[in-house]
């Protein structure tokens, strides 16, 4: 069976004492579902919340990184910076690390090797934008910033990724992609891969659907056969609501 994770993306949101008291309601919650429960602070945040989560199932993980391994790249992580913090899963390629600061699929696949040679778990986010999927390119859109990325890999390192499809136009908009919307692109996904690589790495992949996915649609979107998970933005910032979705599981 493919992995369940629910993985809750911070974005800059949270001071350390607004952490703080987060994970402290987190610790608290009830998890009932088998799901991997993972949450991304950002960087300032990181370590605290490894030692605060500790002993707790919940991973800490980074929303980004850079893919040298040090020196002057001013405002930059590297990836053994995020290790010697107890980070082993990084995001990256989200659309708000495209459109703002101009990540490109070039740039992304030098972090995603940079990742794999740290051994570090990649949650690696691919979506359209509105006029995409108006102008019914979604799919060429999507498969594009996968190939583009991720398809160097090796059957075995491609094995290392996670995906996340986030559609650009449901982020932190109340709109959430239809259950049917999400299913039909993560299995076009799948497709794609099964294609590129084979059926069995395929049906491996975990794959999330990010997107304003809140206590009240996860159930009906983690329903369907090719969603494995979310990626949590808004909702994740309060525990009670996390909760319920990783519990949606
Ligand atoms: P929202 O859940 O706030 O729409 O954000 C989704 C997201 O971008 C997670 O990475």
């Amino acid at each position: 069976m493919r992995k369940h994770i629910v993985a809750g993306n911070w974005k800059m949101n949270n001071d350390l004492a607004q952490t703080q008291l987060l994970i402290t309601e987190l610790k608290r919650a009830n998890k009932t579902s088998e799901a991997e429960v993972m949450i991304a602070p950002s960087f300032t945040n990181l370590w605290p919340a490894f030692e605060s989560l500790r002993e707790t199932n919940i991973e800490v993980i980074a929303q980004n990184m850079h893919f040298a391994d040090s020196g002057a790249y001013t405002g930059e992580v590297s990836p053994g910076m995020l290790k010697s913090v107890g980070v082993k899963t990084v995001i990256l390629g989200h659309s708000e690390r495209r459109a703002y600061f101009n990540e490109t699929d070039a740039l992304l696949a030098k972090k995603v090797n940079a990742a794999q040679q740290h051994n570090m778990r990649v949650i690696f986010c691919v979506g359209e934008a509105l006029a995409d999927r108006k102008a019914e390119q979604h799919e060429t859109v999507v498969s594009n910033q996968i190939k583009n990325a991720l398809f160097h890999l090796s059957p075995e390192d491609f094995g290392q990724i996670v995906l996340a499809y986030e559609p650009v136009w449901a982020i932190g908009t109340g709109e959430t992609a239809t259950p049917e919307q999400a299913q039909d692109m993560h299995a076009f996904i799948r497709k794609t891969i099964a294609n590129r690589y084979n059926q069995q790495v395929a049906n491996a992949v975990s794959i999330l659907y990010g997107g304003s996915v809140k206590p009240t649609n996860a159930k009906q979107i983690f329903a369907k056969p090719d969603v494995d998970g979310g990626l949590i933005g808004g909702a994740a910032l309060d525990a009670t609501h996390f909760f319920e979705i990783v519990n949606a599981f």
